[in-house]
């Protein structure tokens, strides 16, 4: 009985979903959507924030905006950007960059997974630079539909939608979508529609200003949780707010919990300097620098876990001591670190043939001045700033 009322339901939104397509694809072609195409640039012309990235039509430069503001706050890229882009002013220049140099330069942006696609993809594209149209920009390792989007409008007027967070909630309260547009019936129908709006934009206008209209419009109007309709180009257009179903939707996916993650991190120090080891061969923050850590559970010491951190390496850690525990939360895990502080001899040494352990291929005792010059993630700053 269950299965088949959970396929009833099923149909049914299916059927909804086909009947509300035609109706909104019959719309489209009405040109009934024309007006409202218009207003949103219009807005936009008088409304867009002067952001570095808007200020050139350089492809790489705008690869580089798109992948640093995925899951980051404007305010927080901006400095990041400038930063990032004096470094590195070019694909081949990036191409041609050490992958630790490259981590470093994005230290403290986090998501480091992020700055290794985009090396790999400079890569990939040093010698012919990087393709023009969205299909040949989705073949370059770690660009994306969206991205690639992205730079073929922005940088060369393609006619190519694009779709973000704040794209898929305009249009999900535009046509009142009653799917999850994260995935399924509901993704493909904002991509749809993101494809016929982008191509019937105003003559005068191109592609690229009518896709970032559509972005900036999500992030400081039709915000998630108060849009503010009042204020909107698209209010006399919009079906959610027609039918007072602006707060309700989109439909999101629920999220699932981070897992709970126990772990012993040694900070040991050797006078000023701080024992790093450098990730390796692990896909989350592999390349950066960490005081070693390793799994706990509640039952473990985690005493008698740092000093055993401390002899696989052969150095002689005393005062060793529990200084408290760090909470670090990431997309899928919540971390809670417990961190042990210890005194290693002022003349320590870590050398090269000091034994490996998982998952780091190399260590240093960095001082502060040296510490800059490393990729060391937020958590690393905090676990040493716990331990002083
Ligand atoms: S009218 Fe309101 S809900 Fe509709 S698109 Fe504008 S801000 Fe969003």
């Amino acid at each position: 009985m269950k299965n088949e009322s959970a396929a009833a339901t099923l149909g049914d939104r299916l059927v909804m979903s086909a009947k509300k397509k035609a109706a909104h694809s019959e719309a489209l072609a009405q040109g009934r959507h024309e007006d409202f195409v218009i207003a949103l640039l219009s807005w936009y012309r008088q409304n867009k924030r002067d952001l570095p990235w808007r200020r050139t039509r350089d492809p790489y430069a705008i690869w580089v905006s798109e992948v640093m503001l995925q899951q980051t706050r404007v305010d927080t890229v901006l400095g990041y950007y400038d930063r990032f882009m004096r470094a590195y002013p070019t694909v081949s220049a990036l191409a041609n960059a050490d992958l630790g140099e490259v981590l470093t330069t994005w230290s403290g942006l986090g998501y480091y997974r992020r700055a290794r696609l985009l090396h790999q993809g400079a890569a990939a594209v040093r010698a012919v630079g990087l393709p023009k149209t969205a299909a040949d920009l989705e073949r370059v390792p770690g660009i994306g539909r969206y991205t690639a989007g992205a730079i073929a409008s922005i940088a060369h007027g393609e006619a190519t939608p694009l779709v973000d967070g704040n794209v898929a909630r305009v249009l999900a309260r535009w046509f009142a979508i009653e799917a999850e547009v994260s995935r399924g019936v509901g993704q493909r129908r904002v991509w749809e529609l993101a494809g016929e709006l982008v191509r019937m934009r105003s003559a005068s206008e191109d592609a690229g200003a009518f896709n970032q209209a559509l972005m900036e419009l999500g992030a400081m109007v039709c915000t998630p949780r108060a849009p503010r309709c009042g204020e909107c180009p698209s209010r006399h257009h919009c079906e959610a707010r027609a039918r007072g179903l602006e707060h309700r939707l989109p439909i999101m996916t629920r999220k699932t919990a981070p897992v709970a993650w126990r772990r012993v991190a040694l900070v040991a120090f050797a006078g000023a300097r701080v024992l790093l080891g450098r990730r390796a061969g692990v896909e989350l923050m592999n390349g950066m620098w960490e005081p070693p850590m390793a799994d706990a559970t509640d039952q473990q010491d985690a005493k008698t876990i740092a000093a055993g951190l401390a002899r696989g390496l052969d150095l002689a850690a005393s005062r060793v001591r529990v200084v408290g525990d760090v909470l670090h939360v990431l997309t899928h895990r919540r971390m809670m670190i417990t961190v042990v502080r210890a005194e290693l001899p002022v003349r320590a040494r870590v050398s090269k043939k000091s034994p490996v352990l998982a998952p780091y291929d190399a260590f240093v005792l960095a001082d502060p001045s040296a510490r800059k010059k490393l990729a060391c993630a937020t958590l690393t700053k905090k676990l040493i700033v716990a331990a002083q």
